[in-house]
């Protein structure tokens, strides 16, 4: 049964633009979930205009009531949870386990953010001149236009929309067209919290079509991305044109190292969750492994275990499954390729290195690959699959090398059990974050932050929420 979604365009479900439709499908049956509209520019401009009209009387109530709508959503998801992680394990193929993770957190976040409304903050400055005072303010950005992946769909609804409503913006959200079915389902609990018109809307689309339409406007003044470095730059072109703020979260290539002292048990086990969580299609899980060459044999052998002992197949078939399919048949095949590449620029595959053998979906086999080098592509491009590179090292200063020597920034990871070594690590990885013996998830209190082409801006905490401001200084000539 469908159930006939439309788009979420000023407090209403907008029958008008949402004949055109597209279908969704489960990548671990190919079977057709429902549709969704495209969004034409009609239809994201009325968006636009909705939420336009909304802010100024959105910006004007006080923190606490913005925030209360926040919680007000976050109480409703949590009513539907079990609902909602089905929905995202269906579209998206994670395990329903991952997908409940990804609901409690994804309200917890609307709650976090919710918080900092006693807590956005001005300056008062020093002036030069007698009797003069200096304001800093923090006011809104103005309409945010939030484009979205389809690797944690849900959760960055939250990521976007949170922190931007409670500082006073309005949004206009397109989902990714690989997994919008729980944002619409997601629309329906803004509707039903009674959020006032115009101040959240949501479109649906692809990429070049709906997406284009949204960041080449001139009516948006913020562009808050997820995605790949490719639409991400895109994006940025787009935005170039009108002068458009960004914040643009993007792909890496998280690098492990492991150094001689480590907790091989440990680094193993971790490494092997964080590649097999959402079938290694995780912006920070570790993507590339520097061992040490004195215990490179050992930690090897382990984590050939550990891969090896991973479950997978149709979540929702078998809810005992590690990790379900690839998103699509694009995911599938990408990394089928690459891993062929490695194979033939003389890497060694000593686990998996095939699609698997599955009555349906597109899963492929725990992977492991050794005698990498630095200049293979597996060592250097994102994979975003259930694989693992390996690359052996004589010391922290090479693995360090190696590992900054990449287009990517956003993660990485070090284990020790050295302190001085930790730290030697920390200050000279030149990444957003660093986990010390441990892998992904971030904290909602940090800041998730890439450089290089990573990204530019963050989210999460204080700096993510003070992203979606601007400052204004007002000078005061007074008696
Ligand atoms: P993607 O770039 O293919 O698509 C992301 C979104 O952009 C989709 O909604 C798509 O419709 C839209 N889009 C595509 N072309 C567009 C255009 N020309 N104009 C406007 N919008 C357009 O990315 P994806 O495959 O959905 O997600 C996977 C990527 O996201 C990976 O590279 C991953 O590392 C990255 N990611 C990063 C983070 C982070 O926090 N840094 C988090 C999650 C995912």
């Amino acid at each position: 049964m469908t159930a006939n979604h439309m788009n979420y365009i000023d407090g209403r479900f907008d029958d008008a633009g949402s004949g055109t439709r597209f279908e969704v499908f489960n990548p671990a049956t190919h079977e057709v979930l429902d549709s969704v509209p495209e969004a034409g520019v009609e239809a994201v401009e009325r968006a636009i205009a909705a939420a336009r009209a909304a802010q100024p009387g959105w910006a004007k109530l006080p923190a606490i009531q913005r925030a209360g709508h926040l919680r007000a959503v976050a109480t409703r998801l949590r009513d539907i949870r079990e609902d909602m992680a089905r929905t995202l394990t269906l579209e998206q193929g994670k395990t329903l386990g991952l997908a409940r993770v990804e609901v409690d957190f994804t309200a917890d976040y609307l709650d976090y953010m919710a918080e900092w409304a006693r807590r956005i903050e001005g300056e008062v400055l020093t002036s030069d001149r007698p009797g003069e005072s200096i304001f800093l303010m923090r006011k809104p950005v103005g309409v945010v236009a939030g484009i979205l992946p389809w690797n944690f769909p849900l959760f960055l609804i939250a990521r976007k929309m949170a922190p931007a409503l409670v500082t006073g913006n309005t949004v206009v959200i397109k989902p990714s067209e690989e997994t919008p079915l729980n944002a619409f389902m997601f629309a329906k609990l803004v509707h039903a919290a009674e959020l006032p018109r115009g101040v959240f809307n949501l479109v649906g689309g692809r990429g070049e079509t709906t997406g284009a339409a949204l960041t080449g406007s001139r009516a948006i003044d913020m562009v808050s991305f997820t995605g790949s470095v490719e639409t991400g730059s895109r994006i940025m072109q787009a935005a170039a044109r009108n002068i458009t703020r960004v914040n643009l979260e993007l792909g890496g290539k998280a690098p492990a190292i492991v150094l001689a002292d480590a907790d091989l048990d440990l680094a193993s086990t971790a490494i092997t969750a964080s590649r097999v969580i959402n079938t290694g299609q995780v912006c920070n899980c570790a993507e590339r492994i520097y061992v040490h060459r004195a215990v490179a044999d050992e930690f090897i052998n382990k984590l050939i275990a550990k891969m090896a002992a991973t479950r997978y197949g149709d979540p929702i078939a078998d809810p005992r499954v590690d990790m379900g399919p690839l998103v699509n048949k694009e995911g599938l095949d990408k990394v089928a390729a690459m891993v062929e590449r490695a194979r033939s620029d003389g890497a060694q595959v000593v686990l998996g290195g095939q699609i698997a053998d599955q009555p349906s979906g597109h899963h492929y086999e725990p992977t492991v690959i050794i005698n990498c080098r630095p200049d293979m592509e597996i060592m250097r491009r994102e994979i975003f699959g259930p694989v693992l590179p390996v690359q052996l090292v004589d010391s922290l200063d090479e693995a360090v090398a190696f590992a900054n020597d990449s287009e990517y920034g956003l993660t990485s990871s070090l284990y020790t059990r050295d302190l001085n070594a930790a730290m030697h690590g920390i200050r000279d990885l030149q990444f957003g974050e660093t986990y010390v013996n441990r892998e992904n998830f971030e904290a909602m209190q940090g800041f998730h932050a890439g450089r290089r082409k990573s990204g530019i801006g963050g989210a999460d905490g204080k700096h993510g929420l003070y992203e979606y401001t601007e400052t204004h200084v007002a000078y005061i000539q007074h008696g």
